[in-house]
């Protein structure tokens, strides 16, 4: 713990000594100037790393020209609190366009209803919701399992740790992509749900939609498609000129999809859209109280009082990049997705996992790949670490496809894969906590890591 803190101090809590600390309020309140003194020097340190290219996914866009038109969004709908839907109608319009507009995208007709949540998250989790009351409703299933590929995201294991689901985690198979025979083998009668990853996070590979359609719709359950990720890249990724298996209502087993505005969609950080194939599904993810003493009460999502500037801005982006914007941006991320991959085929040593387009999950069998993250970022990259196997990955976004930038990440993994092959890199700090899951019980690391989590904010 000591040592893990020791090494994550410098890089998480660099403000410690440089920035002033405020633990209780300032007896009188500070000056506007100095406040936002503060947050310039914090934002500025920070800036840099995303502006360059040097960060995995985070920023998706980040020009100049797209913030600044987020401020202008901001300052019109800085107040507004999509609760109160007598004050703000207008959220009502924006919030139905959105989900129109991305159920047109995914091949969605007049049936398809869904919502604007906060993130990708809070739309897996409003799903996994909805099956496990529908199907307890319909088929009264009390003890609801929901089968997962490994590579499905995170959010999925909240969803089942928050609403009592079984997990039922199926292998990948050499192309990292969901072992269909063993998604058949997996359902019980209790099995409410299949995911399919479109593509998944940490190999950035498609899960065969089609084929676990065709399962769901046999079995009668409910099969989500995640694309939180490749939502607003996927539908112009022909268009674009790459083959990418279609993942929408078009397979008539897809009940469910997500997709991020806030990732691909090129909106700020705050929203997400959940569709369903119809309204029964759909009714199982509202939330209406009807005898509450502060009145009649309902949400479409699970926030109370929200920001409505997310939803706005979400709105707005989507009308100005449009169908022609999206093309664009989809054909620039997935050439120089298409670039990195060949490159690494040419350098010793280093290998891609599965056939992915623009998120790639590099590894190695002849080096700890732990010592090539290490390479990369002591070159200061920030990229990601992955398990089962070692490996890790880049999500590439539209920051990396400015001038130089895929050059240097590929001459940086090169330099790395060689100074690991002389031996200049011997260890990676952060590499025994990558190890400690497959060493420790799983309480232990749990603890381990709640405490780590625990002293950041703190
Ligand atoms: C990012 C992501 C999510 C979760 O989204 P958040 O917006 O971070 O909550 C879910 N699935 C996939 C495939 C993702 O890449």
């Amino acid at each position: 713990m000591d040592f893990i803190a020791g090494y994550m101090e410098k890089s998480l809590k660099p403000y410690k000594n440089s920035i002033e600390r405020f633990r209780k309020l300032p007896e009188k309140g500070l000056a506007k100037e100095k406040i936002l003194a503060i947050l310039s020097e914090m934002a500025s340190a920070e800036n840099k790393s995303w502006e360059e290219g040097r960060v995995s996914g985070a920023v998706y866009h980040g020009e100049e020209e797209l913030v600044s038109f987020l401020e202008k969004v901001h300052s019109i709908y800085s107040q507004c609190n999509p609760l109160h839907v007598d004050i703000w109608p207008s959220v009502l319009k924006l919030d139905s366009e959105i989900v129109a507009m991305c159920s047109s995208m995914m091949n969605g007709d007049e049936h398809v209803k869904g919502s604007v949540s906060s993130g990708g998250t809070e739309s897996i989790l409003l799903a996994m919701k909805t099956y496990r009351d529908y199907y307890r409703k319909k088929k009264g299933v009390m003890h609801p399992r929901v089968i997962l590929p490994k590579s499905a995201h995170v959010a999925f294991s909240k969803a089942c740790d928050y609403f009592e689901l079984e997990p039922v985690y199926v292998d990948l198979d050499e192309d990292f992509q969901v072992d269909v025979e063993k998604v058949k083998e997996a359902i019980t009668p209790d099995t409410i749900a299949l995911v399919g990853s479109a593509p998944c996070y940490p190999f950035g590979t498609y899960d065969p939609i089609e084929a676990l359609s065709d399962i769901a719709k046999e079995k009668g359950i409910g099969l989500h498609v995640d694309g939180c990720l490749g939502g607003f890249i996927t539908p112009w990724a022909k268009r674009a000129g790459y083959d990418v298996p279609e993942a929408n209502f078009h397979s008539q087993g897809v009940t469910s999809i997500s997709m991020d505005t806030h990732k691909y969609g090129f909106g700020p950080k705050g929203t997400s859209v959940i569709l369903y194939r119809d309204s029964e599904l759909f009714q199982h993810h509202l939330y209406v109280a009807t005898n509450w003493q502060g009145g009649i009460y309902f949400t479409p999502t699970m926030a109370g009082s929200r920001p409505g500037f997310p939803i706005a801005a979400a709105w707005a982006v989507m009308l100005m990049m449009g169908d022609q914007g999206y093309l664009e941006s989809a054909k620039k991320i997935l050439d120089t997705g298409d670039y990195i991959r060949r490159e690494i085929g040419r350098i010793d040593g280093l290998k891609v996992l599965g056939k992915p387009l623009w998120v790639i999950a590099i590894s190695s069998d002849r080096f700890d790949p732990y010592l090539i993250l290490e390479g990369m970022s002591r070159k200061k990259w920030m990229l990601s670490g992955l398990m089962n196997p070692p490996a890790f990955h880049i999500h590439l976004t539209l920051r990396h496809t400015k001038e130089g930038v895929k050059e240097s990440f590929v001459r940086d993994l090169k330099l790395s894969a060689e100074e690991v092959a002389k031996g200049k890199i011997e260890s990676a700090p952060l590499a025994p906590i990558y190890g400690l899951s497959s060493t420790l019980p799983k309480a232990d690391v749990e603890l381990f890591m709640k405490n780590i989590v625990e002293w950041l904010y703190s």
